[in-house]
């Protein structure tokens, strides 16, 4: 079989000729492109003088590799030249070299081909014979394109967002967070930024001051805990706030069932230490400790909803609430929240709504009236769910997303490529396939 290093080759490209294929001291295949042109043919860009030869400019660029992992290099020699009359110096271009990279353009039409087959960074870099960085500088690049182009014709066309979410993710277990903001119709992200304060979301508006895609939104979804509805107030002084239902449901899971049932499995602790100290029956300290274990193991009855258990659930979930007051009193109130975010009527909304933080706040319980207490303030934000009943469960459904990207964006070297790769994963397949 004949090698490749055996072919004689002759080929001429845009004004230049390459006669054959030579090896270097690193084993690299290596083309020498030699410029076609006559000084004689050549006049000034600026001018339109006659011109003189000015030497020679050699440019190294990595091309497709002939054998997997070991680069092609074009050694292109391009012809100087000075302009008689002007001064003027040039050096005649080079067609197969890409602005900013050391890289011939079939070689990156190649690696954006590789990225749409969702190849790696590393297992391109290896193919390619190239550096890692080199391959993630384009990655960004075609990004950011797509983004771009995303953004501008967004802006240009009539569409604008009514329902937005805007929600928080960890970017290290819990360490650090980053800020998301969604279109809830088309799924687009239309921003993330590092960190979870007002300073941070600030960004978010910052970087749509200058366009009226924000224009029309009604109503911004978001967790009742977090700092953004203050700003949502201040830039969207029209839209509603619409404290999300499942974070709602989660906190009061956590902060009223959560503590009160560990309170009364405590409880049932305590008894069994009192019935065992003072000699009584074993017999009713047994009785005690399983209480203790039953109550403690409820978490997730307690959390389900009532239809979805099977029916020996139900009678254990039922034996806990019929001899635990406080608990059920907390489950009820759990079941009537869940319910008041079914209302669609704003009035009675407003009169349940009001009806339910009256009852948690005089109720006995501490942990109830606590609840109650700090999340009268967000009334209006639940209330609004009646009219907008939008919540964040789209963009929590993004989140895997973001846990694909996480791996993909080597986690965290380089949060600007890691938050440019979430944007582009929200944008519709054509956009994220096309050419640059
Ligand atoms: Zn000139």
């Amino acid at each position: 079989m004949a090698h490749i290093y055996d072919t004689t080759i002759y080929a001429e490209y845009q004004g230049f000729y390459c006669e054959k294929i030579e090896k270097d001291e690193k084993g690299r295949n290596i083309f020498r492109f030699w410029s076609n042109r006559k000084t004689s043919d050549e006049v000034c860009p600026c001018c339109g003088s006659k011109v003189s030869g000015n030497g020679i400019r050699k440019v190294r660029l990595i091309d497709v590799p002939l054998v997997p992992g070991e680069p092609s290099v074009y050694e292109v020699y391009q012809h100087r030249y000075r302009c008689r009359d002007c001064g003027k110096t040039y050096t005649e271009e080079n067609p197969f070299k890409v602005k900013g990279f050391q890289l011939t353009k079939r070689c990156v039409e190649w690696i954006f081909q590789l990225l749409k087959y969702r190849m790696t960074t590393s297992d391109i870099a290896k193919m390619m014979g190239i550096h890692w960085n080199t391959v993630r500088k384009l990655e960004k690049m075609r990004m950011e394109f797509a983004i771009k182009k995303w953004d501008q014709e967004a802006q240009k066309s009539t569409y604008r967002p009514y329902y937005l979410a805007v929600d928080e993710f960890a970017i290290r277990k819990g360490h650090r967070y980053a800020t998301c903001v969604m279109d809830l119709a088309r799924g687009d992200i239309l921003w993330v930024g590092k960190g979870r304060t007002i300073k941070d979301f600030r960004q978010f508006f910052d970087a749509y001051a200058k366009t009226d895609y924000l224009s029309c939104v009604k109503a911004v979804a978001m967790d009742m805990n977090a700092s953004y509805n203050a700003l949502v107030k201040e830039y969207l002084p029209d839209a509603e706030i619409v404290y999300d239902r499942y974070h709602v449901q989660a906190q009061f899971g956590r902060d009223v069932l959560g503590k009160v049932r560990l309170d009364a499995a405590r409880a049932h602790k305590e008894t069994a230490k009192e019935i065992s100290a003072d000699g009584d029956s074993k017999q009713q300290v047994q009785q005690e400790k399983k209480l203790y274990s039953k109550i403690k193991k409820a978490r997730w009855v307690l959390l389900q909803n009532k239809e979805n258990l099977r029916q020996e659930k139900q009678q254990s979930l039922n034996e806990i609430l019929d001899t635990h007051s406080d608990l059920a009193v907390c489950y009820a109130m759990k079941e009537e929240l869940c319910a008041l975010f079914q209302i669609t009527d704003i009035n009675e909304a407003a009169q349940r709504w009001a009806k339910w933080f009256d009852a948690a706040i005089h109720s006995s319980i501490p942990a109830l009236a606590k609840f109650g207490r700090q999340k009268f303030k967000r009334l209006d934000g639940l209330v609004a769910h009646a009219k907008f009943p939008i919540n964040t469960g789209r963009l929590e459904g993004f989140n895997n997303k973001i846990k694909v990207a996480k791996r993909n964006a080597y986690g965290f070297r380089n949060l600007d490529f890691f938050f440019s790769y979430i944007r582009f994963l929200s944008l519709p397949k054509g956009v994220i396939h096309q050419n640059l």
